[in-house]
């Protein structure tokens, strides 16, 4: 879903606002169904199932700090997924302004729960938002990497991450010409085996396929795009706190400290555990920054890893 607020790059005509879209979905697809030498053909494919305008919404996205965790960027998606049918899509939201409040960086993403019943039995979607300095850019393509890896690496509530899979530990890879490099690549962008394996077993891959399974042409695991599909079992039942996570929430500022195990292996939905899980996720997504452009021409072995430097001790 692509969601285009007033004055971003673009927005003035439909005509403008698909192409736009449609140009970030086909580099997206370059990168994450054909690939780039000297990565692999992973074959997920992204479609565009619906686009909104909302030109009475202003979002500068020199006024964002927190990335997709703004208030204004979180309630704009949604109110969208209100109008889709809550939809398992990566929902993409233009901003006007080129830059970040940062003055550098045009791009930010991740995933949001909606539902949690087991470490294997949940429902996310994408967020993702990108200032007008994107614009013809490898940033979606980027952007879709934050989201696709959002998975758990064990049987606790607390092993969820974004982390790139073949750089443990860190949501970037170090390879310059990598997709999932920190200042994103201008020019042929490569993915490698891990990473699309990983997002090959992503959720949002997953529940979109099967929801849209019968319609050939998007059954091929489209995510930009979505399927339609009404959040079924979604009704929110009360249920009891997770311990694991009422120890967590007091742990640090983030709320997103690791170390306490005591899974519970839920069999309905958990409201709270969706809250604190989106809690950690924000605080994820705080810690690994917004993305930057590669810069030409490319400044003198100054190699900062900008990954690291906003350390908000999220682990
Ligand atoms: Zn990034």
């Amino acid at each position: 879903m692509s969601i285009f607020t007033r004055g971003a790059r673009s927005s003035d005509t439909p005509e403008l606002r698909t192409s736009r879209v449609q140009a970030d979905i086909r580099r997206a697809n370059e990168v994450w169904r054909t690939g780039i030498s000297p990565g692999v053909s992973c074959g997920i494919n992204f479609v565009l199932l619906s686009e909104f305008y909302r030109p009475e919404i202003t979002i500068d996205a020199g006024t964002v700090t927190d990335g997709v965790g703004d208030s204004r960027i979180d309630n704009l998606i949604r109110e969208t997924r209100t109008q889709v049918n809550n939809a398992t899509a990566i929902y993409l939201v233009y901003l006007s302004g080129e830059f970040f409040s940062d003055g550098l960086s045009v791009g930010n993403a991740g995933p949001s729960f909606e539902n949690f019943f087991n470490n294997t039995n949940y429902t996310i979607i994408g967020r993702a938002a990108l200032s007008d300095g994107a614009f013809e850019t490898y940033l979606l393509a980027h952007e879709v990497g934050h989201v696709l890896f959002g998975r758990f690496l064990n049987d606790s509530v607390e092993s969820f991450t974004v982390n790139d899979p073949s750089n443990p530990g860190d949501a970037h890879n170090n390879n310059p010409q990598n997709i999932m490099f920190p200042s994103v690549p201008a020019m042929n962008p490569f993915l490698n085996s891990l990473q699309c394996n990983v997002a090959s077993q992503s959720r949002v891959i997953l529940e979109n396929a099967a929801s849209t399974a019968g319609f050939s042409e998007m059954a091929d695991a489209g995510a930009v795009a979505g399927s339609g599909f009404a959040g079924n079992g979604n009704q929110f039942r009360s249920a009891e706190d997770d311990e694991s996570f009422d120890q967590i929430e007091s742990s640090n500022s983030c709320g997103c400290s690791e170390g306490h195990h005591h899974h519970h292996n839920h069999n309905h939905n958990n409201p709270n555990v969706v809250r604190k899980l989106n809690k950690l996720i924000d605080c994820l997504i705080i810690e690994m920054g917004p993305d930057k452009l590669e810069i030409f021409p490319k400044p003198p072995e100054k190699k900062k890893k900008s990954s690291k430097k906003k350390k908000k001790d999220c682990s």
